[in-house]
């Protein structure tokens, strides 16, 4: 699953791609699926909005594939994979926030806005 995530941020540069993964319920640590969502945001390269239609048809997916909702990606093209400060102020979702350091190749998890690192298994 990584390797989905990886080819998907890296065909977004100059932008920040954005994604969601899936999990079973009953192993909410590890990624089972990943859905590549369309960055509709006004400035795709400093920020990330996800389309809606394409999330909502995602969660809905994962739904009937007895999946639940266990990360979000996004990708810092030139950053670190560290929360920016965007990134705090817009984290809405009870779920681990993943960010993708595009040029050290690097994934880390953090549960905003606490921003607390975390561990997370994408196989
Ligand atoms: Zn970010």
């Amino acid at each position: 699953m990584q390797e989905a995530i990886w080819t998907h941020v890296l065909r977004e540069v100059p932008n920040e791609g954005v994604g969601v993964l899936a999990v079973h319920p009953y192993a909410p640590g590890t990624v089972l699926a990943c859905y590549p969502l369309s960055n509709v945001a006004a400035q795709p390269a400093q920020r990330y909005l996800a389309d809606p239609l394409e999330l909502l048809r995602a969660l809905r997916a994962m739904r009937q594939g007895g999946l639940n909702l266990g990360a979000i990606y996004h990708s810092h093209p030139r950053g670190r994979a560290r929360p920016s400060p965007t990134d705090l102020d817009l984290a809405r979702y009870p779920v681990p926030y993943l960010i993708a350091d595009v040029q050290r190749h690097e994934l880390r998890a953090y549960l905003l806005p606490e921003n607390t690192e975390i561990e997370v298994r994408v196989l």
